[in-house]
């Protein structure tokens, strides 16, 4: 795929303003910062998705975090979950290194991207259903965008995985019905492509265990083989 489109796409969600209480929150928490990044300029803005325009393994999280990527401006950059998610990806060969801090510390992902269905960090990491509805069409241009090369696709925890259906089903794939329900290791065939449901690499569940980094690098894994990734076994 033409990179320039997904790269256009990229800019014009940087530039969302369609959420008043997520815009508000993710302009307060860039303005007031915490303490110990005191020293950073916050980006404060809607976090597109990271990664080529050829991946063939999409990884879905719920909404960047207030700290995280709303600081950094990249996918699940300077937080905890993203400490767990690229040190997975890392050991499975998908990632040039296991770290990721900053928009400019050279991480490259091999054949993978990462994305979320809400691009704004919310209050709590909770969006409300009618957030989650009305950023869902970037979602679905993203998917469009990606579809001729993707073939595998791991929704991370139960929210995203109620966003991310729908918005398969609208970018083209047949998902079926009754909606399949979430749960860690579910995979799911659509024309094409697999899905599969994974734990969220939130702290709540990495530090009690819920998710360990096995079960989340078995789940990466299978997903890698499905999407037909070499990486590392
Ligand atoms: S959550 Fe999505 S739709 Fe809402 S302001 Fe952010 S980018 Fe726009």
């Amino acid at each position: 795929m033409d990179s320039s489109r997904l790269d256009a796409l990229d800019r014009r969600i940087a530039g969302c303003r369609a959420c008043p209480r997520l815009v508000a929150w993710r302009e307060e928490v860039a303005r007031t910062k915490r303490a110990a990044f005191a020293d950073w300029t916050y980006w404060g803005r809607p976090v597109p998705g990271y990664g080529p325009p050829d991946a063939r393994l999409l990884i879905v999280g719920l909404a960047p975090a207030a700290h995280g990527g709303n600081r950094t401006g990249r996918m699940f950059t300077g937080d905890r979950s993203g400490d767990v998610l690229y040190r997975a990806l890392y050991d499975l060969g998908l990632a040039s290194q296991p770290t990721s801090v900053s928009a400019d510390d050279g991480l490259e992902l091999y054949g993978v991207r990462v994305t979320s269905p809400v691009h704004c960090a919310p209050p709590a990491n909770r969006p409300t259903p009618v957030e989650r509805d009305t950023c869902r069409p970037w979602l679905v241009r993203e998917l469009r965008l990606l579809r001729p090369t993707l073939r595998a696709a791991v929704v991370l925890g139960a929210f995203g995985w109620q966003a991310a259906l729908p918005a398969f089903a609208e970018a083209g794939w047949t998902v079926p019905r009754p909606r399949p329900a979430f749960a860690h290791g579910t995979r799911v065939s659509l024309d094409g492509l697999d899905l599969f449901g994974c734990f969220h690499v939130s702290q709540r569940n990495t530090f009690t265990g819920r998710l360990t980094p096995e079960m989340l690098r078995e789940v990466l894994r299978t997903a890698a083989d499905a999407a037909g990734l070499p990486g590392r076994k």
